[in-house]
């Protein structure tokens, strides 16, 4: 695949602000997910990576930057609560794209502590729980993992919750890095399902085998369930939740707003 290259924006000798960040922003949002793509691996290098839980959405980023001939930097969570087909799924997509997959892991005693504390599904008790043990087993380690990359390439899409409405292609992450020194880029943040499950097709990508049996969003499996008729993908997470954000602190700001 070849596309026109993208023009970036000067910053000056010093390191880009929030406003030269935006600025960027904005002027990247207009573009095709495959030109976002290709600014962030020019203007990042090995700086770049892609950090997925290898559903349909950052498999299509993997496909879209190995046809750009991207090598990108692969990082995974292994939360210690992942469906198996999950590890099935890492082995065949590291066979497909040649990539080492990256497997993050939390920090053992710090699973330890809260295990011991709380027991081995405490996510059940109530949201603070729940948040709790998405702390432990996916923001802190994704945090560390991240910690060398100034940029970060994510699946996030607007459509698959209303908190995720209003996701821009580019934005300084500041679910992370209260402090804004990396950036995170949404190349598919206007892509619906339809258009989505369209690549996947068309260019034979490898999907997820638990989509074949309804669900839409995967991640641990003791806290998601295949969707529902008329429901949003991500309502099937942490379903036993009434309210809130059905988020795990990745992508939300430490206040539980959306970025
Ligand atoms: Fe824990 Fe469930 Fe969050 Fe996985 S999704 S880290 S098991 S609460």
């Amino acid at each position: 695949m070849e596309i026109a290259p993208v023009k970036t924006a000067p910053v000056g000798e010093q390191d880009p602000t929030a406003e030269d960040w935006r600025a960027e922003a904005a002027r990247l949002e207009p573009l095709p997910a495959e030109r976002v793509i290709a600014w962030a691996a020019e203007r990042f290098g090995d700086g770049l990576v892609l950090s997925t839980s290898l559903q349909a959405g950052g498999l299509v980023i993997l496909d879209l930057a190995h046809r750009l001939g991207i090598p990108l930097r692969v990082l995974t969570l292994d939360t210690g609560r992942l469906p198996e087909e999950t590890h099935e799924h890492v082995e065949r997509v590291r066979r497909h794209y040649g990539v080492d997959v990256e497997m993050v892991s939390p920090d053992a005693s710090e699973v330890e502590r809260m295990v011991r504390r709380a027991g081995p599904n405490l996510f059940r008790r109530s949201v603070e729980e729940r948040r709790e043990c998405c702390r432990v087993r996916k923001v802190e380690p994704l945090r560390r993992a991240l910690a060398p990359f100034p940029a970060w390439l994510s699946g996030l899409r607007r459509n698959q919750s209303a908190a995720r409405a209003g996701t821009p292609k580019v934005q300084v992450d500041l679910a992370l890095d209260p402090a804004g020194r990396r950036l995170k880029i949404n190349p598919l943040a206007n892509w619906d399902e339809a258009r989505l499950w369209a690549y996947v097709r068309d260019h034979g990508v490898p999907y997820h085998p638990l989509y074949d049996q309804g669900y839409l969003s995967i991640g641990c499996l003791p806290c998601t369930r295949p969707v529902r008729p008329a429901e949003e993908p991500r309502a099937a997470r942490w379903w036993w939740e009434e309210d809130g954000p059905r988020e795990c602190g990745l992508h939300i700001l430490p206040t539980g707003g959306a970025q």
